[in-house]
């Protein structure tokens, strides 16, 4: 069982069990991986100098395994075609730097849906500023699904990438990536997809989306933070320049000419979180250890039961309403603003996000600028979600 695992949950806060229903923000992490990053700094740890000593060669060793345990999770053809990163931000700006920066030019789009994280929108504009190109959202239909119709018109021959979450941290929206992303290869565009939230709740298969490129962070996958990875089409990254410059990813250097590693190295300029990596391997080997379609199922259930038991709660509403969401939870509540909401919250020992979730066209949508909201995990179980709407009933009894 999952939640024996996470040492976290023995905890208490503010006098009560903790109750983790943050993990859009982070996940927690199960015992192994704390064991695993302790072990490796207490009898493994050294640099991936490929060949020098033993223990490099080990090192060296444990991070390919790293990479290809990532290439499985996510259905990758090869190991090659993974970069280790240190997020889900990273990744999108490697991207939009070295993709984009030799693909993109003056008058060329770059469609985004209005759905997107602020990491999937800001280093677009960036790069969008620089070579002259634009972009264009992709508007939300009311139930927090993207518009398929207008991304239909929307996309021409000056399209070159549409970036699209697999699912949104603040609406849970899955969209039909597949689909969506078979139209933009009509028009010869690639298509880049932010897995962030997506990864923890349900099996990719980036080949079986037709993606060109994946990103995740594993601190969303029950590993640490600072360690993440991109995928990209092998034919594209080997297109794609370099893009931070340094040790590891060179072939020779000289002040006449350098040369670049074969990829994916060329894309890991310096010392890498290499503990980070051997947390992440150990995580993806917890997760998998599970069946994956039942974990799925699982928090199919819990999703729909905490909807239900939180809608009973009078001028209470949940953002998104698009079939087959993942668990995030985000909602309003009449008469309390998020902030207070998570503070009452806390004081029972109940930790949920209030704010802006990093996605403000998303919360303009629905004409606000903040908000609540409750996402689970594997872990988290009924109980908990009656603890969250007891507490929020108390909250409006305390001023009722
Ligand atoms: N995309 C989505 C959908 C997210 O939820 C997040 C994290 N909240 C990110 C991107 C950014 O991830 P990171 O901060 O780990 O780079």
């Amino acid at each position: 069982m999952a939640r024996q695992d996470i040492p976290i949950l023995q905890r208490t806060v503010n006098g009560h069990p903790l109750v983790w229903l943050d993990n859009g923000a982070t996940t927690q992490k199960p015992r192994q991986v704390i064991e695993a990053l302790s072990a490796y700094y207490a009898s493994a740890n050294s640099n991936i100098h490929r060949g020098a000593h033993t223990m490099a060669r080990e090192a060296t060793n444990i991070y390919e395994e790293g990479r290809a345990a990532v290439a499985r999770l996510l259905g990758a053809p090869t190991p090659d075609s993974v970069v280790f990163v240190r997020g889900t931000t990273e990744a999108i700006n490697l991207v939009a730097q070295s993709w984009g920066r030799d693909n993109l030019g003056p008058g060329d789009e770059i469609l985004v849906s209005t759905m997107e994280h602020h990491s999937n929108i800001v280093p677009w504009q960036h790069i969008a500023k620089e070579r002259r190109a634009r972009v264009v959202p992709i508007p939300l239909l009311p139930n927090g699904q993207i518009d398929q119709n207008a991304y239909a018109d929307l996309l021409s021959f000056r399209t070159q990438l549409v970036a699209l979450s697999h699912a949104s941290n603040v609406l849970g929206t899955v969209p039909p990536v597949r689909e969506m992303t078979a139209l933009a290869h009509r028009y010869g565009a690639k298509v880049l997809v932010d897995g962030a939230q997506a990864i923890a709740h349900f099996p990719v298969d980036v080949q079986d989306l037709d993606a060109d490129f994946y990103t995740f962070s594993g601190h969303k996958v029950f590993a640490p933070t600072g360690i993440g990875a991109l995928y990209a089409k092998p034919e594209i990254l080997q297109c794609m320049r370099p893009w931070q410059g340094g040790g590891n990813m060179i072939e020779s250097v000289d002040f006449g000419q350098t040369t670049y590693a074969p990829v994916p190295h060329r894309f890991e300029a310096g010392t890498g979180h290499i503990a980070g990596v051997v947390g992440l391997l150990t995580a993806l080997n917890w997760l998998t250890s599970f069946d994956r379609q039942a974990v799925a199922t699982y928090e199919a259930h819990l999703v729909a039961y905490a909807q239900q038991a939180l809608t009973t709660l009078p001028g209470l509403e949940i953002l998104g309403s698009a079939p087959g969401r993942v668990a995030v939870l985000t909602f309003t509540l009449a008469g309390h603003e998020p902030a207070e909401i998570a503070d009452w919250l806390d004081r029972e020992g109940i930790a949920i996000r209030a704010g802006h979730h990093c996605a403000q066209p998303t919360l303009r949508h629905y004409g606000l600028q903040d908000a609540a909201r409750a996402s689970l995990a594997l872990y988290n179980t009924p109980h908990e979600v009656d603890q969250l709407v007891h507490s929020l009933r108390q909250l409006q009894q305390s001023t009722a």
